[in-house]
This record gives structure tokens, sequence and C-alpha cells, in this order.
């Protein structure tokens, strides 16, 4: 008797308490409607004037720039271009472009330009992650200032072996303050190494009226290499397989240490010192001990 009494007190009890819930829900759920709406009528007025991207635009508007939107279409006309740096996951873009440094977050859109920018590598970590590669991966972190007061520092993270891509995007010098060893692709490496050895070779001065061009690699260095066949010393019985190049300099130091390293077995590289290559624009082999700076 008592068990049937006590049934549907439970059972009310029970849709009582389901629609306080459900009055808790339907109140919080019109508060969030109500405050989101609040939120974008706030943002939207003056021209969208408050919008959180808006406003870390108009903390960039200085002249050539007279209002937000002109320094957004010049960070549109920027991003369009095919040479802009771009790493990370969509929901943590890094961009460089000629005079931006932006990081795209699924809530923020960070920005600093590169004239008021101070970049400074603060941390790396190593992560086991590829199992196809022998070595692990090296992330680096950089925090980005500004001096303009309106922006706030942020980090952005990248490859170790994108670093050098980076840095020829990045106008400003990038400091080192943790003293962090920065793991660079083994190309990177070896480019040190052929510009040392280079720099030992004799010099070739180029014949008067003759004008050191721009480089046709990158068409920004001047094109300060020439191809002579040094190695091969008249009289000895030595004989290299060498031939002499009769181009006129065309590539910059960069570009033919690139264009030498990429040539050699990528598997072996303590052989690529030692190695003989074709020149890029003649094929005429060459090594090393071949390629002069051009004064
Ligand atoms: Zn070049
Ligand atoms: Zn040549
Ligand atoms: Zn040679």
């Amino acid at each position: 008797m008592g068990m049937c009494i006590a049934a549907p007190e439970k059972h009310l009890r029970y849709i009582h308490q389901m629609s306080d819930t459900w009055k808790v829900f339907f109140i919080l759920s019109l508060c969030l409607l109500l405050a989101s709406y609040i939120l974008i009528i706030f943002w939207s007025r003056r021209h969208w004037h408050n919008h959180p991207i808006s406003r870390a635009l108009q903390a960039h508007v200085q002249p050539p720039h007279s209002n937000w939107r002109s320094v957004a279409s010049h960070i549109n006309t920027e991003f369009r271009r095919i040479d802009k740096f771009a790493t990370g996951v969509p929901g943590a873009r890094v961009i460089v472009t000629d005079s931006w440094v932006l990081k795209v977050t699924t809530y923020h859109v960070y920005m600093a330009a590169q004239r008021d920018c101070h970049v400074t590598v603060t941390e790396s970590r190593q992560h086991q992650l590829n199992p196809d590669s022998a070595s692990p991966i090296q992330l680096l972190t950089l925090r980005v200032h500004s001096i303009n007061p309106a922006v706030r520092p942020f980090d952005i993270r990248l490859n170790s072996t994108e670093y050098a891509e980076l840095r020829e995007k990045l106008h400003v010098p990038i400091r080192n303050s943790a003293n962090v060893v920065i793991r660079q692709t083994i190309s990177e490496l070896f480019l040190e190494t052929f510009q040392a050895h280079v720099n030992l070779n004799q010099s070739y001065s180029l014949p008067s009226g003759q004008e050191v061009e721009p480089c046709i690699g990158c068409m920004q260095m001047p094109a300060n290499t020439k191809l002579v066949r040094l190695c091969h010393v008249d009289g000895a019985d030595v004989e290299t397989e060498c031939e002499q190049c009769f181009c006129r300099p065309m590539w910059c130091l960069s570009c033919l240490g690139r264009w030498f390293a990429s040539r050699q077995d990528q598997q072996r590289p303590e052989t690529w010192l030692s190695s003989r290559v074709p020149c890029p624009t003649c094929r005429a082999k060459f090594c090393i001990l071949d390629v002069c700076g051009v004064h």
C-alpha cells in the first residue's frame, strides 16, 4: 500500500525536477542568445569599428594608411602573393608577408608590422613525431614583440627546418635568447660550409667594362660567382673530371651552393664536398675548388 502512494509521488517529483532543469536551460540559452545579439550589435556599430579584428587593424593606422580598411586591404594584397611564408595547422596558422607578421587562430587574429617587430627565439622542443625519418623534429617558439604599444606580444611556432625560409622573409633580426641550437636542414648547414670553402679559393676579377648582374636564380643578390677550373694544375699528372665553364657570372653564392647540394646523394652528406656537379647553365662539371667569388 505504502509503495503505491510513494511511486506517483516520486514520479511527480521527477517531473518537477525536470522542468526546473529545463527552465534553467531555457533562461540560460535565452541569455546567451541575447548576449551574442548585444555583442554583434556592439561590434557592428560605426561600420564594425568595435569588432576585435578591426580593433587590431586600428592599432596599425598610421601613414600611409588613413583607416583600418586601408590597413586590411594592404594585408590582403600582400597575403595574395605566392612568396609569403606560411606554416602551421589551420587553428594556429603563421603567415609572414613582406611587411606583416600574422598569426591566425580559431578565435583571434594577431598582427604586427614587420618594421615595428622584435623577434626572439624563446624555446625549442624535440618531438619524435615522424616515424619515416630517423631524426626528431625540432619545434621552435618565437616571440613577436612590437614597439607599437597597442600590439600585444604573441608567440609563433614553427619547425626548425622552416627557420631559414622564415629568416629570408622576415626583414628584422631574430634574437636567440635561450641559446637555442637551431637544427636546420642538411642543405642549409651545407650552405654555410660551402660558402666558407669558396671564400678560401682565389677570387675572380671581372674584365673591365663588365658589370655584376643580378643572380638569375633569386633575382635579388648580385651574381658574384664564377667557375674557373682551378683544381686542374698544369703539368701535374693528376687528371680531374672538371671542365672549364665559359659562362659569365650568373649566380650568387647561395643559389650556386643550393644547386650544388641539390645534385648530391641526399643519403650520403659526407661525400658532398668532394664531388662534382654540372654548371647550372652550361653543364660543364665543376668541384668546390673551382668556385670563385667575383670582385
Ligand atoms: Zn641567387
Ligand atoms: Zn657554365
Ligand atoms: Zn674542379
